[in-house]
């Protein structure tokens, strides 16, 4: 018998009779022949009701109270699925995330998991119950409730599938899995069958993100497989994993677009050590994530300095850049930008070139100018004007082959 740990999240378990077609579905896995474990997230909506709620009450609640006000949409949910099962005589049991031995840092909001303390769920596995997990939260050493931060459930899905060495880890989700590109922007972006951890990582960073992060890192760092597929359909999904075999000849796995970057730039910045340190070293302490970054050669002792922040960062960015420019020595703030960023991804680009030119090349025979470019080992990023983004990703799209 094996073992497969089947997350839902919280659209596909939004209220009654899509927890019953949970339970459906989840009886089909386990009438099979396999132990199941079900990893639930709140229904959709409820997370953000909780924190409005509190944020009612007062504008800074402690941290402490907040984790343990956030864990109780998921613990409405295992009860929920737990009697939709019964129901339909499949033998089941809820479990919050302590109960199910999660074991986490002392961090409220987002803490790390240190252990899945898994023996009671393997007991009732045993026994042969459908074990239904709340996903998004575990226990600090002090006994304190603690959560791991928004999208948190497919944290604990991989991480009970790492730790119970599960056959088969099965991220249901509201869509069918790993696009090519945004269906909405090329309406002939593929599924992906299989990709690698680090190619969803990068395109997740590049704004096409079907999962938590965290959850992604998590499951790249110990290797755990997962699939993310539809609760909607029974067709398979994207296959993630640690090397996949007939991507190393694909040059492009995907293309990302990120609409939600500010072009920030500091002019005549004075050309000297430490002047951009100086300008980055703000940014940090005001917690901004800088991203695409430009400096020009240097005239006449000064240089210009231009990056790109997230939208909801930009205001903050140039507040701490105004303070910091204040005293006249060191640069003057320029005009803030929207802009947006494209982005290639793909493993093969590491032994393979010509990936930048096929894609600026693309780009320029569509007449889509370039203001900014970057680059990872297994990435290209270029910053357009935004009446330009969804052509540019579309362009790009094309250049690669990707399409249906
Ligand atoms: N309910 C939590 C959230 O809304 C965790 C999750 O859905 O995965 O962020
Ligand atoms: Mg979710």
């Amino acid at each position: 018998m094996s073992l497969i740990v089947q997350k839902y999240g919280g659209t596909s378990v939004a209220d009654i009779s899509c927890i019953k077609r949970v339970a459906r579905r989840v009886k089909k896995t386990w009438a099979a022949g396999h132990k199941v474990v079900v990893v639930v997230s709140a229904r959709a909506g409820v997370t953000n009701e909780l924190i409005e709620r509190a944020k009612a009450i007062r504008k800074n609640p402690s941290d402490r109270e907040m984790d343990v006000l956030m864990t109780c949409g998921e613990q409405e949910t295992i009860a929920l699925l737990a009697m939709a099962l019964d129901s339909l005589g499949v033998p089941a049991v809820s479990r919050t995330g302590w109960q199910a031995g999660f074991i986490t840092d002392g961090l409220h909001s987002k803490a790390r998991i240190r252990e899945v303390k898994a023996n009671a769920v393997r007991k009732q596995l045993r026994a042969g119950n459908v074990v239904v997990v709340a996903g998004f939260q575990g226990v600090n050493d002090s006994g304190d409730l603690t959560t791991f931060g928004r999208g948190g459930s497919d944290l604990s899905a991989i991480a009970i599938a790492g730790a119970l060495k599960a056959k088969s880890c099965q991220i249901f989700t509201d869509v069918a899995g790993v696009f090519t590109a945004d269906p909405r922007i090329v309406p002939n972006a593929c599924k992906i069958p299989a990709i690698s951890y680090e190619e969803l990582l990068e395109l997740a960073s590049s704004g096409s993100k079907v999962m938590q992060t965290r959850a992604v890192e998590f499951a790249q760092k110990h290797n755990i497989p997962f699939e993310v597929r539809s609760s909607f359909s029974t067709k398979p999904g994207t296959q993630v994993k640690k090397k996949v075999k007939s991507l190393e000849d694909t040059l492009v796995s995907g293309v990302a677009i990120d609409k939600n970057q500010v072009r920030v730039s500091v002019t005549e910045l004075p050309d000297r050590p430490g002047a951009a340190a100086a300008v980055f070293k703000v940014m940090a302490e005001s917690g901004v994530v800088v991203d695409m970054i430009v400096q020009n050669v240097a005239r006449n002792g000064k240089a210009n300095l231009t990056f790109t922040v997230p939208t909801e960062d930009a205001f903050r960015a140039e507040k701490a850049l105004k303070e910091h420019l204040s005293d006249g020595s060191g640069g003057k703030l320029g005009r803030s930008t929207n802009i947006v960023k494209v982005s290639v991804v793909g493993v093969g680009m590491r032994s393979h070139s010509g990936v930048a030119s096929t894609f600026f090349e693309a780009l320029a025979n569509a007449g889509i100018n370039m203001l900014m470019i970057s680059t990872s080992e297994i990435k290209i990023s270029v910053a357009v004007s935004p009446e330009f983004g969804d052509e540019a990703t579309r362009v790009a799209h094309r250049a690669f082959g990707l399409g249906k």
